[in-house]
């Protein structure tokens, strides 16, 4: 599914997650990193040493769920965007996401925007919530969402209305 279509199959993606039990404690990484390639720079990132690569940099990265805390700080080292952050614990009814995100202009906290599924469909409204800038990695976004829609979202889409948001305050640093 994967190699045609650059989506990954539902069992595909079931393999990247950690356990409910995990997942309802409070934020963990997620690891959509499905190909073996010679990467490995979540592992140094990560200041947890939740992340295990092996002897072999071509193995897939492996997630120690009892060590994360759901910093989200790998999600900024990762090259392939493949890292996401899931927190069931925000609220009754809804998940707060960390995305990596690579576009401009980025949106301001706050902001109502358009939640995409894997496909780039917009399945709901996010609301974001932080938007984390490390100088010369990548932009992490915090968004608000449907709890029963997490596992679902992976980017966001801003108004297309020609707009540059004002882009000198309400950013925080990794
Ligand atoms: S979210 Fe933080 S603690 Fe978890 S794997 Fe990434 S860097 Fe490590
Ligand atoms: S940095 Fe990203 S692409 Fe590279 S091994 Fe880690 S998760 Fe996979």
């Amino acid at each position: 599914m994967l190699i045609q279509t650059g989506i990954p199959s539902p069992d595909e993606i079931k393999e990247t997650l950690p356990s409910p039990e995990r997942l309802e404690q409070g934020p963990a990484a997620i690891f959509e990193c499905f190909q073996n390639i010679p990467c490995n720079p979540c592992v140094d990132a990560c200041p947890q040493g939740a992340i295990s690569i092996g002897d072999d940099i071509n193995n897939r990265p492996v997630l120690d769920e009892s060590k994360c805390n759901g910093c989200g700080i790998c999600l900024a080292h990762c090259p392939g965007l493949s890292i996401f952050v899931v927190d069931y614990s925000y609220s009754p009814n809804e998940a707060l996401l960390k995305l990596p995100y690579e576009y401009l202009p980025l949106p301001l906290p706050g902001q109502q925007v358009s939640a995409l599924n894997r496909k780039g469909q917009a399945i709901a409204t996010a609301q974001v919530k932080r938007v984390q800038q490390n100088k010369n990695k990548t932009t992490v976004l915090w968004i608000v969402v449907p709890k029963n829609l997490a596992m679902d979202i992976r980017g966001i889409a801003t108004p297309k209305e020609g707009k540059h948001y004002d882009r000198t305050s309400n950013y925080l640093s990794l």
